[in-house]
């Protein structure tokens, strides 16, 4: 096997090239990628130069200038909080496009290292470092509510529903929000538990409120993140609390499918607004090819009165 030293171009190329294979890209695609990489410090010098893009932080609304250009978005980094994000405009249309394909299931399978959709002891370790988070984090709902009726959990972006399955077991009442109608279809076979299809933020969820929202690497693929929080904050009870995974890192500069990278800073601030007593958990893993994945598991209360702001 190759071991190459920390800090190490070519590992950054190799690491690159394994998590991308891993998602189906073709060699010439990672090869581009890989260059641009190891040519990022000369492009960050020719942004000082002032050939940069500029824009405005979509979580703290500071100032944010040029940071890398993957193969289809040019992204930009905020000065204030290190949040890096897609400068380029995304319609909806344009997301329901990337995560309505009827296979994204099969092609993100691989990347989760699980195998089949079918319930069973694969699911396990994937189950297991999304529930104890909650757990580790007080997110987890006691089972009841003080009216006796059983707590509530949403999942955004909940897919083939795994989690919420696991959860429905434990003897929570659970609601899945997923785009993708192919999946919610396929899976239907193994769960049943009730799954709305549609985007989360134009969908009317009525009197529906919860005592946990989750969501598992989903906000960075999202546009209109504040929107996000501030609707979730509305879907819960009072000290009902908001967990959600989010990927680190530049090595995620390449996946072109992520509009944000979070740093812990910009993950505080996204919640700051209309949560209290906001925690961030590194949540990092390696993957079956040993690739190193880094993960914040960000989470927060809704004040019992009032709003934070
Ligand atoms: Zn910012």
């Amino acid at each position: 096997m190759l071991i190459l030293p920390k800090g190490n171009p070519l590992k950054s190329i190799v690491s690159a090239i394994s998590r991308v294979r891993s998602r189906g890209v073709p060699y010439k695609t990672i090869f581009f990628a890989g260059a641009l990489d190891v040519f990022r410090p000369m492009v960050r010098q020719i942004s000082k130069l002032g050939l940069c893009l500029h824009g405005t932080c979509p979580i703290c609304h500071c100032n944010a200038v040029f940071e890398f250009k993957n193969l289809r978005y040019t992204l930009l980094k905020c000065e204030t909080c290190e949040h890096v994000f897609v400068c380029n405009s995304i319609s909806s249309e344009d997301l329901e496009k990337n995560y309505s394909r009827s296979d994204y299931w099969e092609e993100d399978k691989i990347h989760r290292n699980i195998h089949s959709m079918e319930p069973g002891p694969h699911w396990k370790e994937f189950v297991d470092r999304r529930i104890n988070p909650m757990r580790e984090l007080n997110a987890m709902p006691p089972l009841r509510r003080s009216d006796g009726s059983r707590s509530r959990i949403l999942e955004i972006g909940s897919s083939e529903g795994i989690v919420l399955y696991h959860l429905s077991l434990m003897g929570y009442e659970v609601y899945g929000c997923e785009l993708n109608q192919e999946i919610v279809s396929r899976a239907r076979k193994y769960f049943s538990h009730p799954v709305i299809v549609d985007h989360f933020l134009s969908h009317d969820f009525e009197e529906l409120r919860f005592d946990t929202i989750i969501s598992y690497h989903t906000f960075e693929h999202l546009t209109n993140l504040r929107e996000i929080i501030r609707k979730c904050s509305d879907l819960l009870v009072p000290c009902g609390s908001l967990l959600f995974e989010v990927p680190y890192g530049v090595e995620e500069y390449h996946n072109y499918d992520h509009l944000h990278f979070f740093s812990e800073k910009s993950a505080k601030r996204l919640m700051s607004d209309w949560f209290e007593d906001i925690k961030v958990m590194d949540g990092s893993y390696v993957t079956i090819h040993q690739v190193k994945c880094g993960s914040y598991f960000v989470t927060g209360k809704k004040p019992e009165k009032g709003t934070v702001r």
